[in-house]
């Protein structure tokens, strides 16, 4: 098992105390089917950019916390959760049935661990995303930090320039 060195567990006063006093977080999907609880603070926390990831999770970049297997549990819809296995990498992705939510992304060379959306999670897990993975992999379009500007007329939508700027017209 080879993950990065320890980042410092974030702030954890929003955790939940199970009653065996142990700081935890539950997570649900969108449609509440099924609840999800890891004890905190997680191993690790980071963005992956693969591919895989962005086609499998529908978005720029998947966040994850990873927890030790044995510090997680289902705790509702365990009945709900669909399993897909990627032929190419034997990596699995579970999901909710009802409502499509990724929920659990297992890789073979880490058995022991599960990786979960971060999303998943209103209360802190415990780590801070601050690892990227598969960055090489990352789409062309995702938003890496450029300027944004507040578009008038549309409250809350923000609008990032032209990567380049528009040839000039000619005649
Ligand atoms: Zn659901």
């Amino acid at each position: 098992m080879r993950e990065p060195p320890g980042a410092q567990p974030e702030a954890d006063a929003n955790a939940a105390q199970s009653s065996a006093g142990k700081a935890r977080a539950v997570g649900a999907c969108a449609c509440g089917t099924v609840r999800l609880e890891i004890a905190t603070p997680a191993v690790w926390a980071w963005h992956d950019h693969s591919e895989a990831s962005r086609r499998a999770q529908g978005c720029a970049y998947a966040t994850y916390v990873g927890v030790w297997r044995s510090r997680f549990r289902v705790l509702a819809g365990s009945e709900a959760i669909r399993r897909y296995e990627e032929p190419a990498t034997g990596a699995a992705r579970s999901f909710c049935g009802r409502c499509g939510s990724p929920l659990i992304y297992e890789r073979p060379h880490a058995p022991k661990m599960v990786n979960l959306p971060r999303a998943l999670f209103d209360s802190r897990t415990g780590r801070e995303p601050r690892y990227h993975v598969g960055f090489g992999e990352a789409a062309d379009w995702t938003w890496r930090g450029e300027t944004l500007s507040p578009m008038k007329a549309y409250p809350g939508v923000m609008h990032a320039r032209p990567k380049r700027p528009p040839r000039a017209r000619i005649g």
